[in-house]
């Protein structure tokens, strides 16, 4: 019997440099995947999707396929690995031609009802590009272009922020639908959420993101982090440090408890934070957000330090390696599904 295949597709729009909602929502799960030599890893680079919102800024996309990769590598991932593979989306044209099937698979109205896409939507604007109305359906193209066979044992994973979840249920049902109006072409996708599936940004609001300007940069300096903690959002109704608070609805506190490597502590700190005072021990915002600098400082020292080192590295050599890889695996998966729907014709392409 042969060997399982399992695979990992996941990535991120090449729209700027990465965030700490990034880090815990995604790459901290990336981190762990890459560790299981038995478990290929695709990590794209999605500067195709980039362009569903910044098509009026080509050169951002250009140089972010940079940024995200020395991000990638100061927090630790492997392209060098056997495993491991770093993918820049725009150089996989047989992708592009799965999209082009998957679309007629998709019905309009599973696009229009996503939920993600209409939370997106309100900062997108009221007159979407074409491709962003469909980016789901070339999402779900990134991920089954590497799709090992529709077997038992097979896997194909998919480590995400919950903000993807509704496009990876529409993926699989895709998948699903396909495999059963064609041919078994498909593994149907499976998502992985971790212990923080959506981080919120340093204003309060549901999710950081760099669009909305209320992020904490991977790549930001201990004194541009120290300013954004220092001006970050609280429980707006504590006066006084004795005033009873509301740790849960307090960002400093979420990121205490993504990134504080006491979590004892931190549970006594709320505990006193939602009394006002124990014992006659209180404790002040602006002490909690002095110890959450240190904190995020003290984890970001050692990524800065590698990315420092890494800016050497040859990027074209890096995703060579992975996109070619990636390459002759979606070479074959788009013949399977070009058979599968009566298009293969592979003779009349003979050069
Ligand atoms: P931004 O909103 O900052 O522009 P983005 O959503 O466009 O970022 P993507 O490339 O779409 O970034 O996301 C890459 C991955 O990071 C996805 O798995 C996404 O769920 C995750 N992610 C992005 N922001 C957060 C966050 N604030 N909390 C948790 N996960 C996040
Ligand atoms: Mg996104």
């Amino acid at each position: 019997m042969s060997e399982a295949v399992r695979r990992v597709l996941t990535g991120m729009r090449t729209t700027g440099a990465l965030h700490l909602g990034h880090y815990v929502g995604a790459l901290t799960l990336w981190l762990e995947a890459q560790k299981d030599p038995n478990l290929e890893c695709f990590f794209l680079l999605a500067d195709l999707q980039a362009l569903t919102t910044h098509a009026d800024r080509p050169e951002l996309i250009r140089d972010s396929v940079r940024q995200v990769t020395l991000d990638w590598m100061a927090v630790g991932l492997e392209y060098w690995k056997p495993n491991v593979n770093f993918v820049l989306q725009s150089q996989v044209p047989a992708r592009g031609m799965l999209f082009h099937l998957l679309s007629n698979v998709v019905r309009w109205s599973e696009v229009e009802r996503n939920p993600t896409i209409k939370e997106e939507l309100k900062s997108v604007g009221g007159n979407p590009s074409a491709g962003f109305m469909v980016y789901v359906v070339d999402q779900a193209a990134d991920i089954y272009m590497v799709s090992p066979p529709n077997k038992s044992g097979n896997q194909l994973l998919v480590p995400v922020g919950a903000d993807q979840l509704p496009h990876l249920n529409d993926a699989r049902m895709w998948a699903r639908r396909f495999n059963r109006d064609y041919a078994p072409v498909f593994r149907p996708c499976e998502g992985q959420v971790g212990k923080v599936g959506r981080l919120v940004g340093t204003d309060g609001d549901s999710k950081m993101s760099k669009s909305l300007g209320n992020a904490i940069m991977l790549s930001d300096t201990p004194e541009v982090v120290t300013e954004k903690v220092m001006g970050m959002f609280t429980d707006p109704n504590r006066i006084h440090r004795t005033s009873p608070g509301d740790p849960e609805n307090n960002p400093v506190f979420t990121y205490l408890d993504a990134f504080d490597p006491d979590p004892e502590q931190i549970q006594e700190f709320k505990s006193i934070y939602r009394a006002g005072e124990i014992n006659g021990v209180s404790i002040g915002d602006v002490e909690l957000k002095r110890r959450l600098a240190s904190v995020l400082n003290d984890f970001l020292n050692p990524i800065r330090e590698k990315r420092h080192e890494v800016v050497r590295y040859d990027l074209e050599g890096i995703l060579q390696k992975g996109t070619a890889r990636a390459n002759g695996i979606a070479n074959e998966v788009l013949d399977r599904a070009m058979e599968a729907m009566h298009l293969g014709f592979k003779g009349v392409n003979k050069q």
